[in-house]
This record gives structure tokens, C-alpha cells and sequence, in this order.
């Protein structure tokens, strides 16, 4: 793609854009005064407008209703959760009966590795990413440990190798040729969180199976990023959280895939609550837990509808405007920014900024990850105070996330402006 660093060249691209709409239906955040550049939807999602009126009806519903809401309100809530089903299904490339949203993401996680990960004293490891998200490494850790193993021998992790950034997709298939007759299980971030970069999970699903393990993914980066084929690439079970590219609010609901394969199984393990139980026996109160068939199958708890009406709002304006849409824009978005951000850099040979992210398309979501080298955190610090919202993740590494939702070429080319600035009085 060939780009410009003007301003009238970002405008025009603007004008350009199908997409270009959904951008007034976002709260863009007004900090101190100023209207901030956001690129932080990797890590928060902005508020969809609409959110507020969808919350509202639920309230209403409940200071009108009460207890009754649950089967009268206009969207019962008994079933509030289903009307969230085809839109996440949709997202995730899967089918309805595979998808069901509930609970919180590392919760989701746990719930799935009690009915998937199921060590033996011969096949107990796990492959997963080095420098996994805090989260997914104690979830790990801990499951290990509840099974009895030592996770510094369950664990396998595929590391970048020397010098680089990105993992070889390679190695991670060559460890599961060697360990294939311990392993359990391949577990990636479906995009890794720290560099952003995007992992063929039909590939590595397909070799997991090839040797006898199954394969898992946490989808927070890679839910409402980009396209996904859940079902299609056999994926035995996944979890993704939507307060990120979602747009759903800080810890919202987070949703759960498991393969129809194993979804169809009654007989799984699993942990049991009164949802997940027979739809049609969940109110005789009976003792044995009788779990439905699905996803739904793997919940817990009733569900909390206020959550749950921002979380659809945010839906029906992903289904509104097609996930292959945005990742269309996104696209294009994202090779805007790193055009701005090489084009501005380059302009100062001595202050090093690399983007780590892979430079191929295919391999990236809305996220280009920015290591300061000979810099510090105080860069970081300059760019919020200039109005740039990005993320710093320790010890030097810079994310911005430009969202094909709200974000606009000329917040990319405002941003190449604020960069400028800060690089010209910088040292
Ligand atoms: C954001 C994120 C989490 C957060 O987990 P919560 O349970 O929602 O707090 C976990 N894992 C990954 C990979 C993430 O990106």
C-alpha cells in the first residue's frame, strides 16, 4: 500500500471509508480538557453510545418488573444470555450451539482446562507461548500444580529465538513433534498480547490432533480483531474476554467456544452449576445435574443482564458492520501507522523505536507494538501527556491499537504529528 504523511491524504482516505460511520457512535474520551488520540482499544474498548439506552431498558424492565423481568421483560432474562449466541458465534467462526456467553475470561479458562486438560502421568505437558499474558501462565501454572505435576516440567514454552521478537511457527511445531507422546495440550494466545503477533491456529490445531493432544486458544486479542473460524479449524475449545476489541466495559462478560465435537458430549467432565443444567428441569430444583448439550452446557451462574445489554449493544454493531469489513479497514489502518510511524522515525537515525509486530498482514490484528530502545518509560509518559493513549507493557515495550470501529486515518496522521513533536525536542 502506498501511503502519505498529509494530512489531506489521511482526510481523503476518510472520505473514503465505508466504515467511517461507526466512529460517532463511540464516546471518544475527553482527558483534561483534551480530546485524546485513543489507541488503547486492545486493552479497553471505547463506549458505544447505544450502550446507555440498552442498560437503561434492562433498569426499567427491573424497576418495573422486579423478579418477574426474568420470564416477562420484553428479552426475558432467564434467556438474556442467548441473545448474545449469534452474534459471538458469528465473531469467533462458530456455530450458535458452540459458543455460549458467560463468566470472565480466566474463570472461562479453568472451567475449560477441568474438562480438557486432562493430565496422565505419561501425556501432562503443555505447549504454549513464552511471555504468555500473566493470566494464561498462572491459569497454567495452577492447573498444573492441581494435577499434581511440577509446571516447570509440564510446560513447554516456544520462546522467540535469539536476537527476535516473533515466534517461529516452526518451532512450535517441531517441540510438538518432539513431546508428542507427553502432551496434552497446545495452548496459545490466539494473538500474542505483548507483540501482537497472530498464530495459524488451524495449523497448529491440526498437528496438535496429528499427535494426540488438543488445542485450546484465548482469543482476547484476536475476538472482534479479526475474522476467526472456530469450527471450521477444529479448535477444541477457546475463551475470549470483550471489554478489549469488543467494546463491552471494563471485566464484562466474557464468552466460551467448545467444539460441537465434544459439545455434544454429555458425558464430559466438568465443573456444574444450575445454568448449565437441562433448560427445561433448571426450575424443578432437582439433584443430579443433567447438563445440557453445547457450550451453554459449561455454565455456572444466571446471567448478569445489565453486563450482558452493553455487550449487545456492542454486538449489534459488529454485526451491522461485518467483522470481514472492519478487518478490511483494520487492514489498511494498520499499514498507515506503521507507514506514519517509519516515516516519522526515520527522520531521527539516532533515537531507536522498532515495531516488533510481524510487518506481514496476515500475521497482525488492529496492533502495532513499539520497543523503545535507548529510550524509556518517560517516552511513554511524554506521548499520554501529549494526548496519545497507548499502552506500556514492561520493560520497554509500547502498544497501539488504532480500532477499525472508531479510530480514522487522520487520528493515524495526528498521531505522526504528536511523534514529531516529541522526537524533535527529545534528549
Ligand atoms: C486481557 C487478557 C486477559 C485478562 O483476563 P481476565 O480474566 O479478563 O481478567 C487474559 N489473557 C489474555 C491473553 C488477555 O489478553
Amino acid at each position: 500500500m502506498k501511503h502519505e504523511n498529509t494530512l489531506a491524504y489521511a482526510q481523503q482516505q476518510d472520505a473514503q471509508d465505508p466504515m467511517a460511520g461507526y466512529r460517532e457512535q463511540f464516546h471518544h474520551p475527553v482527558i483534561d480538557g483534551k480530546q485524546v488520540l485513543y489507541f488503547t482499544g486492545n486493552s479497553l474498548g471505547l463506549q458505544p453510545k447505544s450502550a446507555r439506552e440498552y442498560v437503561n431498558k434492562e433498569l426499567d424492565e427491573w424497576a418495573k418488573l422486579g423478579v418477574e423481568g426474568h420470564f416477562i421483560a420484553e428479552n426475558p432474562w432467564v434467556s438474556y444470555h442467548e441473545l448474545l449466541t449469534p452474534a459471538s458465534a458469528r465473531l469467533v467462526g462458530a456455530k450458535e450451539s458452540e459458543v455460549v456467553c458467560m463468566g470472565s475470561l480466566t474463570n472461562n479458562l479453568h472451567l475449560l482446562f477441568v474438562s480438557f486438560y486432562k493430565p496422565t502421568a505419561k501425556r501432562f505437558k503443555i505447549i504454549s507461548e513464552a511471555k504468555m499474558f500473566p493470566s494464561d501462565r498462572y491459569l497454567l501454572e495452577t492447573q498444573a500444580r492441581h494435577h499434581g505435576f511440577n509446571p516447570d516440567e509440564a510446560i513447554i514454552e516456544i520462546a522467540p529465538r535469539d536476537g527476535e521478537y516473533l515466534i517461529h511457527e516452526d518451532d512450535i511445531i517441531a517441540a510438538i513433534e518432539e513431546h508428542s507422546d507427553e502432551l496434552a495440550l497446545v495452548f496459545f494466545g490466539g494473538m500474542n498480547y505483548f507483540t501482537g503477533q497472530l498464530f495459524d491456529m488451524e495449523k497448529l490445531t491440526k498437528t496438535a490432533h496429528q499427535h494426540g493432544a488438543l488445542a485450546g486458544f484465548d482469543l482476547a486479542h484476536a475476538a472482534g480483531n479479526v475474522p476467526l473460524e472456530m469450527h471450521k479449524w477444529n479448535v477444541d475449545f477457546a475463551a475470549w474476554c470483550t471489554y478489549k476489541y469488543i467494546n463491552s466495559s471494563a471485566g464484562n462478560v466474557a464468552g466460551l467456544f467448545v467444539h460441537e465435537r465434544h459439545g455434544d458430549d454429555t458425558s464430559i467432565n466438568r465443573f456444574g452449576g444450575w445454568w448449565g443444567h437441562n433448560k427445561e428441569r433448571r426450575f424443578l430444583m432437582e439433584n443430579t445435574f443433567d447438563p445440557m448439550k453445547g457450550a451453554e452446557g459449561w455454565q455456572l451462574s444466571n446471567a448478569p443482564v445489565m453486563g450482558m445489554a452493553i455487550l449487545r449493544a456492542s454486538l449489534d454493531i459488529f454485526d451491522e458492520a461485518g467483522i470481514h469489513n472492519l478487518r478490511a479497514k483494520s487492514l489498511k489502518l494498520t499499514s498507515y501507522l506503521e507507514f506514519i510511524f517509519n516515516d516519522v522515525v526515520q527522520q531521527f537515525p539516532d533515537i531507536k523505536l522498532e515495531i516488533i509486530t510481524p510487518s506481514n498482514p496476515e500475521q497482525r490484528g488492529a496492533q502495532l507494538s513499539i520497543k523503545l530502545i535507548g529510550t524509556d518509560k518517560s517516552f511513554f509518559d511524554q506521548l499520554t501527556k501529549a494526548g496519545v493513549i497507548s499502552d506500556f507493557r514492561s520493560p520497554d515495550v509500547i502498544r497501539l491499537a488504532p480500532a477499525p470501529l472508531y479510530n480514522s486515518f487522520e487520528d493515524v496522521y495526528q498521531f505522526g504529528n504528536t511523534l514529531h513533536s516529541l522526537l524533535s525536542q527529545w534528549r
